[in-house]
Order: structure tokens, then sequence, then C-alpha cells
């Protein structure tokens, strides 16, 4: 099936061609671990994974290398700033490399809870140093590096005449105007490949370096890792929005002048998860992670759902309400596919599941327009045209393209409405059915509250009461 992306760089949505037929590989940007992801970071790596599970269903192998950022950097686009992993350190009394730890297993165990596959590679910046090292020193060569005495080793970005080019800028626009923060660079989008160590105080990440101790800038690693893990030309480049301007432009200054023109066939950014009042951003005080969501009774599905809902390149708008009505959408999708389970029936219908596959396949391969799979998902639901079997394994595919595991969540709520009330529950209801007959509605709520207490519902039917087990 033809597949088509929007890429940044040409502003236009192509269609995809591999560089290698039947092979897709992509490199994401990563978190940097020094505190827990929210779920603004979460959309972005939920996007990722929406992008690669359409090219498996389209039949690719998938090669998708995401970073673990642990290097302390400077927190400013400008080389400036604190260290946010020190920072991260001297907040919970820890060393920077437990922060690193502490929180890369955070983020692996919150993915987890979102289904999102395990990137194929997740390398971290501290164990690439010597590539990064190696990096600076073939743009040495190349003529595109300078010193500034007692600072470090900066990249001149006059030397490169198309840069600016991802953001569409042009460089006599980028120097106008601009405040220079640090005035011996000898351009304002300069930028650092290596930093000094300060003389003052000790660091805990530095590292030896041709040109003295100290740590490699911010936008090196990804550069040197994706060539380690990529080649030195890959299909796709991912990344939140705000990464267009300054991290993806100066990681394509740091490569192209090394491995040629284009480096990475196509650049994909991702929109943000927004609040009302902005970005969701660990500074907005506003900060949910999925664990929060998990604490508050939340099933991860409907927020990997409400995702599911937007388009990238738009943002979604986080809220309490709009998750809630995800969670609803969510769980009526569950109850139709339980319905299906437990009534299955036919054989399964090549024809008809070829049909309804290209139709529920064909928006997300078109630039990942996943609310309009979902909306043909929904047709196949009520089409009773479609026998059960069949429907059944087209939820499947639609599992594997989306990740919502409707099957898992349909199945373990049959199990659940065909599991009879063991004989204690049964007497709580029996009391409880006797205490409403006298009119003793405390003790009758209270027998309802230790019921649900017990994990079962119970629902007054004309028949009279129903017991079922909470899925
Ligand atoms: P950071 O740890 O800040 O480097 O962020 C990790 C990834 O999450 C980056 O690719 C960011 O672009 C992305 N990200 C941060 N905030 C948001 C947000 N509110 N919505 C979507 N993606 C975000
Ligand atoms: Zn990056």
């Amino acid at each position: 099936m033809q597949i088509r992306l929007f890429n940044t760089m040409s502003r236009k949505v192509e269609e995809f061609k591999p560089l290698v037929p039947g092979k897709m590989g992509f490199y994401s940007c990563g978190p940097t671990v020094y505190w827990d992801q929210h779920l603004g970071n979460m959309r972005t790596f939920l996007n990722n994974d929406i992008l690669k599970r359409m090219f498996l269903a389209n039949g690719y192998d998938v090669n998708h290398v995401m970073n673990f950022t642990d290097v302390g950097h400077l927190t400013s686009d400008e080389d400036t700033g604190d260290d946010k992993m020190e920072k991260g350190a001297a907040r919970e009394n820890m060393s920077v490399w437990e922060v690193a730890k502490k929180y890369i297993n955070n983020c692996v165990a919150d993915m987890n809870e979102l289904n999102i596959i395990p990137p194929t590679v997740t390398p971290r910046a501290t164990d690439h140093i010597k590539e990064q090292i190696e990096l600076i020193q073939k743009l040495e060569k190349l003529g595109y590096t300078y010193e500034i005495p007692g600072d470090g080793i900066y990249y001149d970005t006059a030397k490169l005449p198309t840069y600016g080019e991802l953001g569409g800028q042009n460089l006599s626009e980028l120097r106008g105007g601009a405040r220079i923060e640090n005035n011996n660079k000898r351009n304002i989008t300069d930028f650092a490949l290596w930093k000094f160590s300060p003389t003052d105080t000790k660091r805990q990440m530095e590292w030896d370096s041709p040109w003295g101790v100290g740590f490699p800038g911010w936008h090196l690693e990804c550069s040197a890792m994706s060539m380690k893990y990529l080649g030195d030309h890959f299909d796709i480049h991912t990344g939140g929005q705000e990464h267009i301007k300054v991290h993806h432009t100066n990681e394509i200054a740091q490569s192209e002048p090394i491995v040629g023109k284009p480096w990475v066939s196509y650049w994909v950014h991702w929109a943000w998860l927004v609040l009302k009042d902005g970005k969701m951003s660990k500074s907005s005080g506003s900060f949910w992670t999925v664990r929060t969501l998990i604490e508050k009774g939340y099933d991860p599905m409907a927020y990997r759902y409400l995702v599911t809902l937007g388009h990238y390149r738009q943002p979604v708008e986080f809220s309490f309400e709009s998750l809630d009505a995800a969670a609803n959408g969510y769980k009526n999708i569950v109850r139709r596919v339980a319905d299906i389970i437990a009534n299955k029936s036919g054989e399964l219908d090549g024809a008809v599941y070829d049909t309804w596959h290209d139709k529920l396949l064909a928006p997300t391969s078109d630039n990942l327009k996943t609310a309009e799979t979902l909306v043909v998902f929904q047709e196949l639901l009520r089409d009773n045209s479609v026998n059960n079997a069949t429907k059944i394994a087209l939820v499947e595919f639609v599992d594997r393209l989306l990740g919502l595991m409707f099957v898992e969540h349909a199945e373990k709520l049959v199990a659940a409405e065909s599991e009879v009330a063991p004989a204690e529950i049964v007497a709580l209801a029996e009391k409880r059915t006797a205490a409403k007959a006298a009119k003793d509605w405390a003790t009758a709520d209270a027998l309802r509250a230790e019921i649900d207490a017990a994990g079962w519902v119970l629902t007054d039917t004309p028949t009279g009461p129903k017991l079922t087990k909470k899925a």
C-alpha cells in the first residue's frame, strides 16, 4: 500500500520511498532522563509507535533507534544555563548515574503501560562519548569548528550555506535582531560541540578529549548514535516539533558535511500535547504521568485512545474532561468487541477480511490519519454483513496497527461477565434484597458497598439483582 508522510524538509506530504526495499530505519529523539516523562512526552513516544506499527502493518522490517539523553546538558539552546542531570541529582540526593537509571526505568515502565513496542535499540549518550569525539574530529578536519578558550569547541554555522533549511530560515534572518548571549561566538546560531568543564567546580560527568576535559554539546549524541545504528543515511528522523529550528537543524549541520546531503530522507515532527493555557511541560506545573493516571483509576489505553483520535500535526488538548470522554469511547468499543467475542459465529471470510483490512490500513498509511481508521473501524463493528469470526480477526489487526488492546480488554470483560459469583457474595446480595424489602436503605447501601469492595458489581434488573465481576 502507498505510504505518505509530511516531510518537514519539503513542507509537503510525500510518498515514502525506502532506501532499501522492504526496510525502514528511523531515529527518534528520546527523553532527557532527569525526571519523569509526562503525558506530553508520552504523546511523542506514542506517535513514534504508531509510525512504526503502520510500517510493520505494511510488511516492512523496522529498525527503530531511540536514545536516552543521560549526559547533563546545559538547559538552553544557547549552551548556557543549568545542567538538568546535575540539578536532578541535587533534587533527589542521588548521583547523576543513579538519577539516569531511575528515570530510564520509569520511562520504560510507562511506555510498557501504553503498549508501546520497545525500540530496537535504546543507546545512551554516555556510552557513546568516543563516537561523539570522533565526529567533532571529522568536523574539525573539514574546517567547521573553532575554539572559544576556556569555554569549548563550537560549530561555525556560517560555513554551511544551507544552515537553517529545515526550519525554513536563512542565515541572515537567523543572525539579525537576536541577542547573542555568548559574545565570543562568531554567529548567533553557532553551537557547542564540546564544552570544557568549569575550573572551579567538579562535574559528576566529564570525559577526556583532545581539546580538554569536558562533555559533549547536546545535539551531538543524536548525530553520532543515529549514524552508528542506522548507517550514514537513513529513512526517517522524528521528534517533537520544537526540535525543528535548533536541535534538528544542528544535527543536520553536524552530519551532512560528513556524509553528504540529504542525510535523512524524511523529517517527521510531532505536535504537542497542550493544556488550555499552553504546552504540557515540566515547568507548566500541571504535570501528569502515566502513573498518575493509573493512580486516579484510568486505564492507560484511554490516554492512548485520546492520542489516536488526534492527528500528529495538530495539538491535542489534555484535560480530565477530554480524557473521560476518551475513556468512555474506549469502553464502548470494548463492550461491542466483547459482545462479538461472546457470540463468535461463522468462519473467517478471506475476501471480506482483505477488503476491510485495506480500508482500515489506508487512512493510517496516508500520513497517519489514525482517527479516520477509527471511523472505518466503528463502521466495521456496526456492519451486520460481516460475520463475527471475520470481525474478530479484523479487530486483532487494528490492535496490531494502533496498539489499543481492544481484544485483550474485551476478553477480560467476557471472562469477568461469565464468572459466577461465589456463595459469600451471593449471600451479601440476598441480605441486601431483604434490607431493601424492609426499607432499611442504610444497610442496603452498606451491603452494596461491601460487594463493590470485593470486586463485584451489583445491578438491579427486572428479574432481580445481577452480579458481575469487575473487569
Ligand atoms: P525531553 O525529555 O524534554 O527532551 O522530551 C522528550 C521528548 O518529548 C522530546 O522529543 C520532546 O519533543 C517531547 N515533548 C516534550 N513536551 C511535549 C509535549 N507537551 N507534547 C508532545 N511532545 C512533547
Ligand atoms: Zn535528538
